[in-house]
C-alpha cells in the first residue's frame, strides 16, 4: 500500500479527479464529503475509493474523522484541503451568514483539515499540504468578497506553512484554478459561461483533471524543494 492521502471535498467535481490522480499514481485514498451520500457512493462504486462524511467546518468532527481514516488506512501523509463552497452577492447584499458559511468552510476548513495530521507529519519527519485555493482569491472578484477573502487567506496559510514545516519536511502549496468544467460552472446559463470562456486567453474551460496532475506533481517526492509556492492554472487569465 503507497502513502495514504486525504482529500477533501474529494468525491466529486476537482475533488473526484484528485482522489483518482492519487490513486493511480500509487497512493491510498480517503476522500471526504458534506452530505451528499449519493454522489459519495457512486463515487467509491466507481473508483473503489473510500468516502468519509464529515463537516470541515467543524473542528471536532474533522479530528474524529480524521482519526478515523487514520484507524482505517494508516497515517495520513498527503492532505489535500480541497472542499470549499461559494455563497456569492454584491457587497451590498451580502448577508453576515453568507460570510460566515464560506469563512467557516472554506478558511476555517482548511486549519481544521491540516491541524490534527500536522504533529504526525511533524513526528514522522514528512508531509505534503496541498490546498485548493482560486483564481479569484488572486484577483478578487464581483459578488465575492466572501470567497476571495478566505481563497486569500488559504494562501497565507500556505506560506506559513511552509515556513513553520520546512525543516520537518513538511512542504505546503497552494493551487489556484481558474475556471474548470466542473458541475457548478456548467450548471450556469450557456450565455454566462460563453461570457466566462470569453475572459479567458486559452478560449476554453480547464479540465479537472488539469488542476488534479498538477496535485499529485506536488505530491511526490520531486517536489520535495517546493514549498509555499502558489501554481496558478488559468488558461492566461491572470498572471502574479
Ligand atoms: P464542487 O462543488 O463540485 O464539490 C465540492 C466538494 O466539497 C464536494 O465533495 C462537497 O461534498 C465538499 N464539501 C463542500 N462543503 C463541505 C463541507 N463543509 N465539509 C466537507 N466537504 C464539503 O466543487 P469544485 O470541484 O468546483 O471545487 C473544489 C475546490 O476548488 C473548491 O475549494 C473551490 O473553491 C475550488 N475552485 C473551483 C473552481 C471551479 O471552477 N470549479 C475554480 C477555482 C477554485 P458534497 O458532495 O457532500 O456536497
Amino acid at each position: 500500500m503507497g502513502r495514504v492521502a486525504l482529500v477533501t471535498g474529494g468525491s466529486r467535481g476537482i475533488g473526484a479527479a484528485i482522489s483518482k490522480a492519487l490513486k493511480a499514481a500509487g497512493y491510498t485514498v480517503a476522500a471526504t464529503y458534506a452530505g451528499n451520500d449519493e454522489k459519495a457512493k457512486a463515487f467509491t462504486d466507481e473508483t473503489g475509493i473510500k468516502t468519509y462524511k464529515w463537516n470541515v467546518a467543524d473542528y471536532d468532527s474533522s479530528k474524529a474523522g480524521i482519526a478515523q481514516v487514520e484507524v482505517d488506512l494508516g497515517p495520513i501523509e498527503i492532505v489535500v484541503a480541497n472542499a470549499g463552497i461559494t455563497r456569492d452577492a454584491p457587497f451590498h447584499k451580502m448577508t453576515p451568514e453568507q460570510w460566515k458559511e464560506v469563512v467557516d468552510t472554506n478558511l476555517t476548513g482548511v486549519f481544521n483539515t491540516v491541524h490534527p495530521i500536522w504533529p504526525g507529519m511533524r513526528e514522522r519527519k514528512f508531509g505534503r499540504v496541498i490546498v485548493i485555493s482560486s483564481i479569484n482569491g488572486q484577483k478578487g472578484q464581483f459578488a465575492q468578497v466572501n470567497y476571495a477573502a478566505t481563497k486569500a487567506g488559504d494562501l497565507g496559510i500556505v506560506k506559513s506553512l511552509a515556513q513553520e514545516g520546512a525543516r520537518a519536511g513538511i512542504t505546503a502549496n497552494a493551487v489556484c484554478p481558474g475556471y474548470i468544467a466542473t458541475e457548478m460552472v456548467m450548471a450556469v446559463p450557456e450565455k454566462v459561461r460563453e461570457s466566462i470562456i470569453g475572459q479567458i486567453p486559452a478560449g476554453r474551460l480547464g479540465e479537472p483533471e488539469e488542476i488534479a496532475r498538477i496535485v499529485a506533481f506536488l505530491a511526490s517526492d520531486d517536489a520535495g524543494f517546493i514549498n509555499g509556492s502558489t501554481v496558478s492554472a488559468n488558461g492566461g487569465q491572470f498572471f502574479v
